[in-house]
């Protein structure tokens, strides 16, 4: 298109509220507080916000589709997006992380959305493998750019791109890009082994939960290692074991994952195997349970444990799930207190932005009280370093660690 039929720059302005949110960094503007709008926006251009004053207020980047019409990534003063830009804002997240992992940990976040200054937009590397996981389709006409710019700034062997449920139907049928596809570099051969704090895990980038493997967890399970020595632990909700490994390898007794998927079980059995050659794991004893976690904890499990993880998926997806969900987290916490032996440690952790971590640690403790057993909190935990995370919304993951006698 010649430029003079360029469109004209998409200008919004936005409620008072909105403005005012916006001044204060939240990264999201949602379509019910555009009041005016100059044109109709095509998903993935980038929109300029102006206030009251008609003075720019933001930009970022337009989702038709989406009730989050537009994620800033920008506001203050105007700026000049161009590939110089998006370079110096990926070397910004990329520098932040200088230092916070060694040889012994290939798994991390490199981009955490929001976070970053990336809204909506994740990349986590494993091994050689970046995994981009987009969360709007305001990313999806830019994907080769970001692919050139990644392949750039951040060796790898191959970059997967995986796409949230919502985005799976607009990403065929308009962009003719699919969950699991590989964007640049060799097919998959199966799962992509990497190494977090020197134990193997198995990721599989294409298909599995978020980008494969639970990277935010990982200052949780580390501080697992140092509390397992010992003791006979349940990893309830275990996914691929993570946790139980590095029990494991922190002398656990023996380590029973439960989950109710029997592929994320499988997996485990994997990883385990994977990390053979350290005695500690060789030496721990490993089963796997398949069964829903609330029935088997309430149907009294066969024996005590020394050390109970407590990891569920999110139980408050919507806003209006929030008070069931605080009710399941408080009777999850009891029936983990009540599979414990003497002197026995619950980690509780959750995942669901909806819940506050003081609402979260106010509900564990509270189960703990009622549980009639003397306890001691001994210490609790919110975002891991490679997972920033810049507002509420983006604020999900805390964990509380109860020593009961
Ligand atoms: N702790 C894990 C991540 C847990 S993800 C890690 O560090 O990697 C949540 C897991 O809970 C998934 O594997 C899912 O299969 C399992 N799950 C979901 N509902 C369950 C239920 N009712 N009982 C047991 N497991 C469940």
């Amino acid at each position: 298109m010649p430029p003079s039929h360029k469109p004209p720059r998409l200008r919004l302005r936005v409620t008072a509220a909105a403005e005012s949110i916006i001044r204060g960094g939240h990264p999201w503007l949602f379509a019910d507080s555009i009041r005016e709008q100059n044109r109709p926006g095509l998903t993935g251009e980038l929109a300029v916000i102006y206030d009251r004053k008609d003075k720019f207020l933001a930009a970022g980047l337009f989702d038709s589709d989406s009730p989050i019409r537009v994620r800033i990534l920008h506001a203050g003063k105007p700026e000049t997006i161009d590939a110089g830009w998006w370079r110096a804002r990926l070397d910004r997240a990329l520098s932040r992380r200088r230092g916070l992992f060694d040889d012994h940990t290939t798994g991390f976040r490199c981009l955490n959305g929001e976070g970053d200054g990336w809204p909506g937009l994740v990349l986590d590397r494993y091994h050689t493998t970046l995994v981009l996981k987009l969360y709007t389709a305001a990313w999806l006409p830019r994907l080769d750019e970001i692919v050139q710019l990644l392949n750039t700034s951040l060796p790898n062997e191959r970059i997967v791109l995986r796409l949230s449920r919502n985005l799976q139907q607009i990403a065929a049928t308009q962009f003719s890009r699919a969950d699991g596809q590989i964007l640049t570099g060799p097919p998959l051969t199966g799962p992509v082994i990497f190494q977090e704090s020197g134990l193997r895990f198995e990721a599989d980038v294409a298909r599995g939960q978020k980008t494969g493997f639970f990277l935010d967890q990982r200052e949780n399970r580390r501080l697992v290692e140092t509390l397992a020595g010992g003791r006979p632990v349940l990893n309830a909700f275990s996914f691929s074991g993570g946790f139980s490994i590095y029990a494991a390898r922190g002398g656990a007794i023996s380590v029973t994952d439960l989950d109710i998927s029997a592929h994320a079980l499988t997996s485990a059995k994997r990883n385990f195997q994977l990390n053979q050659s350290i005695a500690a794991v060789a030496a721990c004893a490993h089963e796997t349970v398949q069964a829903d976690a609330f029935e088997w904890l309430a149907a009294a499990p066969p024996r005590k444990f020394g050390l109970v993880v407590l990891d569920p998926p999110s139980f408050a997806k919507r806003e209006p799930e929030r008070a069931g969900a605080l009710r399941a987290y408080a009777r999850l916490a009891a029936l983990g207190i009540n599979a414990l032996g003497r002197d026995g440690i619950l980690v509780a952790a959750s995942c669901s932005a909806h819940v506050t971590a003081a609402e979260f640690f106010e509900a564990v403790r509270h189960s703990a009280a009622a549980s009639r057993r003397e306890f001691s909190v001994l210490q609790t935990t919110l975002h891991a370093p490679d997972h920033p995370a810049n507002c509420k919304e983006m604020e999900y993951l805390k964990a509380m660690y109860l020593k009961v006698i």
